[in-house]
């Protein structure tokens, strides 16, 4: 970006919650590929119904705010946002408004050199859904009211980001946290997390805020990244050719790489906010506050930081291990058989990250229990198998989730520290590579790595690696 300008960024950030019911009526908010199936006259905002509100939802929202370090208001209220839309029966959303549950939170953000940042959040309300407008059925538009009505939470930045990683940093960590505390699958593309980006630009060194416009539509992480960069690009290019940002909504266009401008239309909105007469306020009292928290799990940088002093791990593998609860977890089971916490932080970060990627699989459906595992790396640590051999079980483990002990009787594969064994071995090897072993007696150090090599295959790779270099620089020095 041209240095002469910081951009500013603020998200906001909405979490369709993990409750079985919607927000104000008992109606469920599992999928359903049937429209207008999950619905009721709440829900459809039918004249003369009440709503009432889900206790599930207030403890989510307040789980929320206290693992990002908010303050959960003793009294909170939900307000009406008025406005029309097919999608929205009631004709308004029901929302809070100047009193929502939480405020004034925040969240670190770390960056690739170990740095870290601290991202205020200005508050988190509860609100529901709108419904879904469908309009790939040829000239007609088609309403499914079967999200309406399902419980959101919003998550409100502070304008403190200034690049578009901030921002992705940012979303990744609240992710993080919300698949933790598990009330919302962090979906991005299927939208059950979505986000609205706020971006200015000003000189560097000016203290007021520049005019922001808000960016929509973006389906990934990634995409969020994009969007940013490219209205920061777009404003830059605005001021440098002598103009004014003017305020206003944009729809970001992931195939063209560009921002569009929101019809007029759809972007003027005069809300006419007003409590909603029909909801009480939200009364969380200092003892229930206290019996959610206690279900507050150990929360991502906690459990980093703890891997890292307890379990002696580099930042890196400590971060990777606990990027989600299940891997982390995971780990955790592994130490129950080995202590080798550095080894099992290997296992876990090449193999069975590489086989859960390549096979498109989560943790919970990965074929080899810790349990396993673990046994696997207590095998080489007992020098019962070699390294090289570990890596010929694991994919066996990986088909039959069979106790690696079971696979090393079966197949045989003990490793040899027998030394008598391994000096047959060495005598052929040697008888075998007279010019090799001339090469090395002449000085060239190297060539023992070769004879090793060759003593290992001699052997099928069961020798003691350790044992077969010993005795060879024995044999070789006499
Ligand atoms: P609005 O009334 O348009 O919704 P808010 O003040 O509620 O604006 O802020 C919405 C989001 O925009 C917040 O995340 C906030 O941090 C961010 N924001 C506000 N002003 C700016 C600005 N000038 N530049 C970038 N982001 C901003
Ligand atoms: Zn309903
Ligand atoms: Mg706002």
């Amino acid at each position: 970006m041209n240095s002469k300008y910081e951009a500013v960024i603020g998200l906001e950030v909405h979490a369709q919650l993990l409750t079985d019911t919607k927000i104000f009526c008992g109606c469920s908010t599992k999928f359903s590929t049937a429209p207008n199936t999950n619905v009721c006259p709440v829900c459809l905002g039918h004249p003369g119904v009440l709503p009432v509100l889900n206790k599930k939802v207030v403890e989510y929202a307040v789980l929320m705010g206290l693992a990002t370090n908010c303050s959960v208001n003793e009294r909170s209220a939900f307000a009406r946002k008025n406005y029309f839309y097919p999608d929205l029966p009631k004709g308004y959303q029901t929302s809070q408004y100047e009193e929502p549950i939480c405020e004034h939170g925040k969240v670190t953000i770390e960056f690739k050199d170990g740095s870290k940042k601290e991202i205020g959040i200005t508050r988190i309300h509860m609100e529901e859904d709108a419904g879904k407008s469908i309009h790939d059925y040829g000239d007609t538009t088609l309403i499914d009211a079967n999200r309406c009505g399902t419980p959101l939470m919003e998550i409100v930045s502070e304008p403190d980001m200034r690049t578009p990683e901030e921002a992705y940093l940012y979303l990744t960590k609240l992710k993080q946290i919300l698949l933790y505390l598990g009330i919302c699958d962090g979906n991005m593309e299927e939208g059950s997390l979505r986000c609205d980006a706020n971006v200015s630009i000003r000189l560097k060194g000016e203290k007021k805020l520049g005019t922001k416009a808000e960016v929509k539509n973006m389906n990934s992480f990634r995409n969020v990244e994009r969007a940013i960069a490219r209205e920061i690009e777009r404003q830059t290019n605005l001021l440098e050719e002598g103009k004014k940002i003017t305020q206003q909504t944009l729809l970001w266009n992931a195939d063209l790489n560009e921002v569009y401008p929101m019809r007029s239309k759809e972007e003027a909105h005069d809300y006419r906010y007003f409590p909603d007469p029909d909801l009480m306020p939200v009364v969380v009292e200092e003892k229930w506050k206290n019996e959610i928290a206690r279900n507050l799990p150990e929360l991502p940088d906690a459990r980093r930081d703890r891997f890292i002093s307890n379990f002696n791990l580099p930042l890196y593998d400590a971060e990777v291990l606990t990027s989600s609860r299940e891997l982390a977890n995971y780990y955790e089971k592994i130490l129950s058989v080995t202590n080798d916490y550095k080894s099992a932080s290997n296992w876990v970060m090449t193999e069975v990250l590489k086989v859960m990627n390549d096979e498109k699989i989560s943790i919970a459906d990965f074929p080899v229990t810790p349990e396993n595992l673990g046994k696997l790396i207590k095998l080489i640590n007992d020098k019962i198998i070699s390294g090289k051999i570990a890596k010929d079980i694991f994919p066996e483990m990986l088909k039959t989730n069979k106790d690696p002990n079971e696979i090393v009787k079966e197949k045989n594969l003990v490793q040899i520290s027998d030394t008598s064994e391994i000096e047959n071995a060495i005598e052929k090897v040697i008888s075998a590579n007279q010019k090799d072993v001339q090469e090395y007696l002449s000085g060239k150090e190297k060539v023992l790595g070769f004879l090793v090599g060759q003593v290992m295959k001699e052997t099928k790779g069961k020798a003691n690696p350790q044992i077969v270099n010993e005795l060879l620089r024995k044999k070789l020095s006499t």
